[in-house]
């Protein structure tokens, strides 16, 4: 399948989106003016539904919602758009707009380590046994998701994390041998050719690095291009070094990102999986809840039975990010443990190995465990999956329950605390 990328300057030339008004492609050129939006024929061709498209998750996923702005950000753009005003003048504004849309969110640009005298900007190390690795080559995806907190890194060049060598990467995990996983991310890495996977996997394999267990890659590929498995130009020698990572004693892991059992569906995706186990890949999933695509317990339950039965391994549950669109997806933190409570029990044992619904925040991943009430006040019971501080991991801690709140911001410690436990120790980590 030859690969057709959709954006806002060709997206007219979709033959399905002659079932939408003007109107409703005009708004489509509104919000993606200043949110970011490519789509691609995969998505277009095999996952929405264009009979009710207004509904599909994957329209509303990949295609710019008039709420996703609020109203006077809207109005201020379709008038200038209706104007034709100059370009120059739209783009000061989109870029008012998105500074207000909390462009870099959890505090991403101090997990960025100083080595040998210098910021690595392509690498971020926040989890003591984790180093993130930003491909040069990797900072774009397939299709853009409208909920991403990666948008700055299209629509913002500045805040673009990025790095070339391999060598530097090397280098770091000499220096850090507590390093465990090296995760490729972006974007989406698996948009790179297969030969500059080579180079990196190559040095990583040379580099016999005692630590060095786990390679991973983040990537949304398997659901909105997964003919990269099958038969782009370069999807066999790609299969290839992967089974030479894992023949070298290294394991290799795709953390999958899968927002809707539809994604699970077409034969295409079904053989992509299959070729990437049969290659000796383990396919771990993640996806954040969403309002309007999958805020319901039987979606993330069939989600979790039909990954579980290809082989793929239920990873995390993550709330929607503090970013971008939020308020268009955000599920307060109340409805999200309740989805994910009554999804985990209608699973059997094999699927629970779900951990969620998790917070990825600036001090580490918390995960919401549940609602309860101690000694007459009711609280939210919290926990660290990952920290700053290992040391945080795995403390049970308690927040003032609030059925409003939808992210960490809105907490305030129970049982009239002045500051959560860890917050000493993370303000002189920051300082
Ligand atoms: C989630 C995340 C990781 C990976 O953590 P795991 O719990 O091991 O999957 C690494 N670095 C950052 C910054 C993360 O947000
Ligand atoms: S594929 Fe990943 S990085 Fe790319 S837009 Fe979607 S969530 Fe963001």
């Amino acid at each position: 399948m030859k690969y057709k990328p959709y954006s806002l300057h060709n997206f007219r030339q979709i033959p399905q989106i002659k079932f939408l008004s003007e109107e409703q492609k005009f708004e489509i050129e509104v919000v993606g003016t200043v949110l970011p939006f490519k789509t691609d024929n995969y998505v277009v061709d095999e996952l929405i539904d264009w009979t009710s498209f207004e509904d599909d998750p994957f329209f509303i996923l990949n295609f710019p919602q008039k709420d996703m702005l609020d109203e006077a950000s809207y109005n201020k753009i379709a008038s200038l758009l209706k104007n034709n005003s100059p370009s120059k003048v739209v783009q000061e504004e989109v870029k008012k707009i998105r500074l207000k849309l909390n462009p870099n969110p959890a505090g991403q640009e101090s997990n960025v380590p100083e080595f040998e005298g210098e910021k690595l900007t392509g690498i971020q190390h926040k989890y003591r046994e984790i180093m993130l690795f930003f491909p040069t080559q990797g900072q774009t995806c397939h299709a853009y998701c409208t909920f991403c907190f990666r948008w700055p890194q299209f629509a913002l060049n500045d805040f673009k994390f990025a790095m070339k060598e391999a060598d530097t990467m090397v280098r770091y995990l000499k220096a850090n041998p507590q390093i465990t996983d090296v995760l490729f991310t972006g974007g989406d890495p698996a948009i790179m050719k297969t030969r500059f996977f080579e180079e990196y996997f190559n040095a990583l394999i040379d580099a016999d690095l005692p630590n060095l267990k786990n390679i991973r890659i983040g990537t949304k590929s398997l659901a909105y291009w997964p003919y990269r498995y099958t038969t782009d130009e370069d999807a066999d020698d790609l299969l290839r070094l992967f089974e030479k990572v894992k023949k070298s004693g290294i394991n290799i892991a795709m953390m999958a990102h899968f927002n809707h059992p539809g994604e699970l569906k077409t034969e295409a995706v079904q053989e992509a999986i299959r070729r990437l186990i049969a290659a000796g890949v383990q396919i771990r999933s993640q996806s954040p809840l969403l309002r309007n695509i999958n805020d319901s317990a039987d979606i993330w339950a069939e989600n979790w039975q039909e990954q579980v039965r290809q082989g793929i391994v239920p990873y995390y549950m993550f709330v929607a990010r503090d970013t971008g669109a939020q308020d268009y997806f955000a599920v307060t933190l109340n409805r999200a443990w309740q989805i994910y409570r009554k999804a985990f029990s209608k699973v059997s044992g094999i699927c629970r190995t779900v951990k969620g619904p998790s917070m990825s925040c600036s001090p580490g991943k918390v995960n919401v465990v549940g609602i309860s009430e101690i000694k007459g006040e009711k609280v939210f019971v919290l926990n660290f999956l990952q920290g700053r501080d290992p040391n945080w991991v795995g403390k049970p801690f308690f927040a003032k329950y609030d059925p409003n709140a939808i992210w960490i911001d809105d907490l305030e410690p129970a049982f009239g605390e002045n500051e959560f436990f860890y917050e000493d120790s993370y303000y002189e980590l920051q300082a």
